[in-house]
């Protein structure tokens, strides 16, 4: 039976870098979901798709075709076939995937995705509902947060490093809005699994927080 590691939260909280680190020290595979409803944002972008018609959101979605490969240990993205990496992480994307995400036919297309995955490898596979829809027996559940003002701060910092101008307080607004969306869904909406354990990394470093996770196990 392959082992799963499910690492849910809010934006900004650390969930990818974490879940590299740790997929890296054990050998396992990284799945990061929101990397998957992004594409598909993209996708609904591209095609002009407005966030708020659900019935165009339901009819188009299945036109993309979304599946992730591995390049030098790099989760690679592919829409359509077409690598998308470079593409996914705006904060125009962010917010289109946020919008979309409730969708229910999108919810069950990348789902079923992300369990065909798990199913058969040793993953930690990170994103807002992992532990309690798609990989509701995994060994191992964490819920990491952290203050919206730090998580606003890292996601500032990581963003002026690739050169893209953007204003901490504008930053932080989207943060609250994307969680309180994720939050409120009717659809496998951003909750802690009654089994997962709580991390609070606004004042921890990336290590102390895969110490825990791998104490964890
Ligand atoms: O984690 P990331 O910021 O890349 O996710 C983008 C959006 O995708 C989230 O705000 C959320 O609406 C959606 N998402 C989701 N379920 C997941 C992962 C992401 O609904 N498992």
């Amino acid at each position: 039976m392959s082992y799963n590691i499910a690492i849910d939260g809010p934006a900004g909280a650390g969930k990818s870098t974490i879940a590299k680190k740790i997929a890296k020290r054990l050998g396992y595979i990284y799945v990061d979901t929101g990397a998957m409803y992004r594409a598909m944002a993209l996708y609904l972008i591209r095609e002009g798709v407005a966030a708020s018609d659900a019935a165009q959101i339901s009819a188009r979605c299945r036109e993309a075709d979304i599946s992730i490969g591995y390049e030098n240990g790099e989760q690679i993205v592919y829409l359509n076939g077409e690598n998308v990496n470079g593409h996914i992480r705006t904060e125009e994307v962010g917010n289109m995937a946020s919008a979309s995400s409730p969708n229910p036919d999108v919810r069950k297309k990348l789902v079923e995705l992300q369990q065909k995955l798990a199913a058969s490898k040793d993953v930690v596979m990170d994103g807002r509902d992992i532990g309690t829809c798609v990989l509701p027996d995994a060994q191992v559940k964490v819920y990491l947060t952290a203050d919206s003002r730090v998580r606003a701060e890292r996601r500032y910092k990581e963003l002026r490093e690739k050169g893209v101008l953007c204003e901490l307080d504008t930053i932080e607004k989207d943060i609250i809005e994307r969680d309180r969306q994720d939050m409120t869904r009717e659809i496998s909406p951003l909750t802690q699994a009654a089994d997962a354990v709580l991390i609070d990394s606004s004042r921890m470093t990336v290590d102390e927080v895969a110490d825990a996770v791998i104490a964890l196990m």
